[in-house]
């Protein structure tokens, strides 16, 4: 793909102004060194970014796996709609641009010696650091629950192995058994995830164990899309009726105190429920590296300057994806793949010695509910005028309408599809 450095401002919209000078085309013999720790959505995007910006610099991605599997659209692979292997991307794609890829995962950041450390012994010396290594679940925070335990009581919040053995014990179970889904305290990764994923469920059991039921333990008393969602289980799963395949508890009576992985019994704060399958996503925060590099504050998640991404705790290194705290807007791949380009505009611009540009940001999140029935929620952000926030813009995105007809919402799921082509290969390819 030709595109150059105006190209890439132009249409990305990561950056609404640059510079009246434009980015300089500067040769140097001495390569600037960005190394970017974690190649998931974000970081691939942005090592992308930076080397079709300035392919001058030079490009390292610190990842531990071969092979990244989306966890959007993974959902489907739980219902059985579609094979995990259509989730599954590799790096040739990214090393075809001259990103070097390192499989070996980072084990420290040195912010003072400007270098990474990684689990093969090795370092890397960097002029710029990009962190973008996702989140940690904290199975810490319930009572009963541990890492082991998830193999029993997956969470499949991180897609692969943790998906496949969701889907089968789906598979395994009885007709007529309870699927649990425990929700986390806002912010977690994928706000209409939970969901989505309790809808896709719910297909499953309608068209293979009808008289199954999907229950969803929520910490939260509200959310994302909740009306376009509570509307579709009601033309789809009985909701509100006493045949509802889903039944949605409401926080803080329904947020999970404890579990019994050997009983499969979780207990909230005011009752007992006993599920065949249980899906416990745990509380969640910035992934541990980024707690060990002090890129985090008390809240879990690293604060960053909302211009650049760069962190407010340790200048040259710039923290995106769900690791980041970015204000309003969600912990989505969308969300990290905007931020990969702002954050990619702010270091070529740094690296050449200008000023960032002001960056506009954007995401859609979509969600399929059931068969041929989608919605969505798409917003365009733009940094507040005190540099403080990214705030939606007035009027620039919007939500599937209540009123939408049949044909459109089996639109949406056309759109869902396509929107993840074009993700994957815009962050991959
Ligand atoms: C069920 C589900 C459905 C979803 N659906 C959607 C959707 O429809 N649309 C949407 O926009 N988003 C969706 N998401 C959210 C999306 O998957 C995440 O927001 C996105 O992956 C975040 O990107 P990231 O780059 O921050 O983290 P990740 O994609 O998780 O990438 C982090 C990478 O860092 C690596 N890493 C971690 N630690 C280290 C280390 N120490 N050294 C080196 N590498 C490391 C990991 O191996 C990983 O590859 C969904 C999520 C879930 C769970």
């Amino acid at each position: 793909m030709a595109m150059n450095r105006r190209d890439f401002v132009k249409t990305t919209g990561a950056v609404a102004a640059v510079s009246a000078l434009g980015f300089p085309h500067i040769a140097r013999a001495d390569a600037k060194k960005v190394v970017i720790v974690g190649g998931g959505t974000g970081g691939a995007t942005a090592a992308k970014y930076l080397k079709l910006a300035d392919s001058s610099i030079d490009v390292t991605i610190i990842e531990p796996n071969e092979t990244y599997y989306t966890c959007y659209m993974s959902n489907e692979v739980i219902s059985g709609e579609r094979q995990i292997e259509s989730l599954a991307h590799g790096y040739d794609g990214l090393k075809g641009y001259g990103i070097k890829v390192v499989h070996e995962a980072a084990t420290a950041i040195d912010p003072d010696k400007k270098l990474v450390k990684t689990s093969g012994g090795n370092e890397f010396a960097y002029e710029r650091c990009i962190v973008a290594p996702g989140i940690s679940l904290l199975f810490d925070r319930v009572e009963g629950m541990s890492a082991a335990a998830a193999e029993k009581l997956p969470h499949a919040w991180k897609a692969g192995e943790q998906t496949r053995i969701l889907r089968t014990q789906l598979e395994a179970m009885d007709d007529g058994g309870v699927f649990v889904i425990t929700v986390p305290r806002s912010p977690f990764r994928c706000p209409p995830g939970p969901y989505e994923r309790a809808s896709q469920v719910a297909m499953y059991f309608k068209e293979h164990k009808p008289k199954s039921k999907v229950v969803i333990l929520d910490s939260n008393q509200a959310f994302s899309k909740q009306g376009l969602f509570e509307q579709g289980w009601t033309r789809m799963y009985g909701h509100g009726t006493d045949n509802a395949m889903i039944e949605w508890q409401p926080g803080p009576d329904a947020a999970i105190v404890r579990v019994d992985p050997d009983e499969m019994l979780i207990e909230t704060a005011f009752d007992e429920v006993k599920g065949d399958v249980i899906n416990l996503i745990p509380p969640q925060a910035a992934a541990q590296i980024a707690i060990d590099a002090d890129l985090t504050d008390n809240t879990g998640w690293c604060p960053v300057d909302m211009k650049t991404f760069e962190s407010t705790q340790h200048a040259g290194i710039y923290v995106i994806g769900d690791a980041a705290m970015a204000t309003t807007m969600p912990k989505s791949a969308y969300s990290a793949n905007s931020q990969g380009k702002v954050a990619a505009a702010a270091i070529v611009a740094a690296l050449n010695g200008e000023e960032p540009g002001t960056p506009s940001y954007v995401n859609t999140c979509y969600s399929i509910v059931g068969k041929d029935y989608g919605i969505s929620v798409a917003a365009v952000y733009r940094l507040s005028a005190d540099g403080k926030s990214i705030d939606s813009v007035e009027g620039s995105g919007g939500v599937t309408s209540m009123d939408a007809e049949d044909f459109s919402l089996a639109r949406e799921v056309q759109y869902a599809y396509s929107w993840y082509d074009n993700i994957v290969a815009d962050s991959f390819f």
